[in-house]
């Protein structure tokens, strides 16, 4: 059994005043999270703030980024040790507002999750197809490139820790989801390939959908067999969404 996992992308939004009011509504009902994992992602420049006013709750706070870099001449970047002395564990890498707006490709996403893995923290490594890909029926072709090369530079012992967020470019912000069947269907390819190094790996490790969910959407995405929750974006900024798309992750655990 897996425990599923919800992360809230905030991307860049917020403030110091939107958060803290953010936070205290999710760590209100935080009693319903209960067997699931949620995190939430705030600009790296609020790392600081969210980590104290999470800490001692059920909920963690994860990165958005982070440098492949250990430290140095590195202007802008900031590092996995600096994240890791707030209390970040998860870092979200290879988003594709990331490779499409900031030219990161596969391999640096792939160093940085090396890096990530090396230094004991887990990366949530996001793959997916542009619309355009999908209607050449390239969407598995293109998702097991994107993962391979992340496959191939982390260390085996470490792949069960991986996390890995399936996040269809075209539903990302666009209010269009994957239904539950398309979204299985590259969910359990992506698990087969992850099968293809380390069968048990690929047993244990959580793939998150992402892409326009929503509360009313949630329940269905996760109730199938290889999707362990969710990554969030613009549903995460309003905590009554967010709040019951973790209801949704919880709910599925009890009844999947
Ligand atoms: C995301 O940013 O990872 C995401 C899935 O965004 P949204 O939920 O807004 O589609």
């Amino acid at each position: 059994m897996r425990t599923s996992i919800v992360a809230g992308n905030w991307k860049m939004n917020g403030n110091l005043k939107a958060n803290a009011e953010l936070i205290a509504k999710i760590l209100k009902e935080a009693s319903r999270y209960d067997g699931i994992e949620v995190l939430v992602c705030p600009p790296a420049v609020y790392t600081a703030q969210v980590s104290d006013l999470l800490e001692g709750s059920v909920v963690a706070v994860g990165a958005q980024n982070a440098s492949a870099f250990g430290k140095g001449a590195y202007t802008g970047e900031v590092s996995l040790s600096m994240l890791a002395e707030f209390g970040v564990r998860h870092v979200i890498l290879g988003h594709s507002e990331r490779r499409a707006l900031f030219a990161e490709s596969d391999e640096q996403v792939a160093q940085k999750s090396q890096a990530v893995c090396d230094a004991g923290m887990v990366p949530i490594v996001c793959v997916g197809e542009t619309l355009e890909e999908r209607e050449a029926g390239k969407t598995l072709e293109v998702v097991s490139r994107q993962l391979k090369t992340v496959l191939e530079s982390i260390p085996v012992e470490a792949l069960a820790e991986v996390v890995v967020a399936y996040e269809p470019v075209w539903a990302i912000g666009t209010g269009k989801t994957a239904t539950p069947e398309q979204a299985q269907e590259v969910h359990a390819a992506l698990r087969a390939l992850v099968a293809e190094v380390d069968a048990d790996a690929a047993s244990r490790m959580r793939i998150l959908y992402g892409g326009s969910v929503n509360a009313e959407n949630a329940s269905q995405l996760f109730a199938k067999p290889d999707i362990d929750g969710g990554l969030v974006g613009g549903a995460s900024l309003k905590a009554n969404e967010f709040i019951a798309i973790c209801g949704a992750a919880a709910g599925a655990k009890v009844t999947g």
